[in-house]
This record gives structure tokens, sequence and C-alpha cells, in this order.
């Protein structure tokens, strides 16, 4: 594993800090450190799965969470109804640096179209 891979690993066990937003036994979300939007945190499960396609196959419970602790922040961040944008970035072509799986909440502006 990678420096970069196990980033989040660290964050966990309180050896890197980071602005911790939310926080249980499985999940932990993080508010991102080069913020692309006004809201812009990582969400991510404490048991590192590579990508979003591992987690989904090893443990869709906890890829449901994901998106269930999502909207909990986007509601405590007032950006629910305004509106937001969830995102995995899966492996190279997709950017991922990272590969322990974290789901991107982006929002507080408009974010623009997908489709141009
Ligand atoms: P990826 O490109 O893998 O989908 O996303 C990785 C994200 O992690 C990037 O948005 C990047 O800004 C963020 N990031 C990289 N290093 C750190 C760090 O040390 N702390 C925090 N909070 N975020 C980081």
């Amino acid at each position: 594993m990678s420096d970069m891979d196990s980033l989040f690993l660290r964050i966990i066990d309180r050896e890197v800090p980071a602005e911790i937003v939310r926080e249980n036994d499985r999940v932990i979300a993080i508010r991102d450190i080069n913020p692309q939007a006004p809201t812009h945190v990582l969400v991510i499960p404490k048991q590192r799965y590579r990508n979003a396609a591992e987690l989904a196959a090893a443990d869709p419970q906890l890829l449901a969470e994901l998106f269930t602790t999502a909207r909990e922040i986007a509601e405590s961040e007032g950006i629910d109804e305004s509106g937001y944008r969830l995102l995995f970035n899966t492996n190279a072509d997709a950017g991922q640096t990272i590969f322990h799986v974290h789901m991107h909440l982006l929002g507080g502006e408009w974010l623009g179209g997908m489709t141009g």
C-alpha cells in the first residue's frame, strides 16, 4: 500500500490531522484539503477497499451507509434543498489518487451540468 493509499487510515488513527465532520464505528467524513466547492467532504468507510467497485461487491450495506451519511451531512451543511453532487472517482482514468474508497460530497454553489 502506498503512503497516499494509507492516508485515510492514518487520519482515522489520528496520526494525520483532518477536519472531521462525522464519525462512527464504520464511517468517517472529513473536509477535503483542496476543496472544489464551498462544501467538499469525503465520506470514507473505515475498512479499506480500493475503490467503489470493491466496496459494492464486498459490503453493499456499508456502501449504502456512505449515502445515508452524505444525506445527513448535506442537511447539516444546509445544502440538501439547493443541491449537491455525490461521486466516486474509480481508478486511473477518473483521476482516483487515493486507493481507499471515498465518496466526494460537493455543493454550496452551482456545480455545472454533466452534459454541457
Ligand atoms: P480522488 O482523486 O482519489 O478521488 O480524491 C482524493 C481527494 O483527497 C482529493 O480531492 C484531495 O484533495 C484529497 N486529499 C489529498 N490529501 C489530503 C489530505 O491530506 N487531507 C484531506 N483532508 N484531503 C486530502
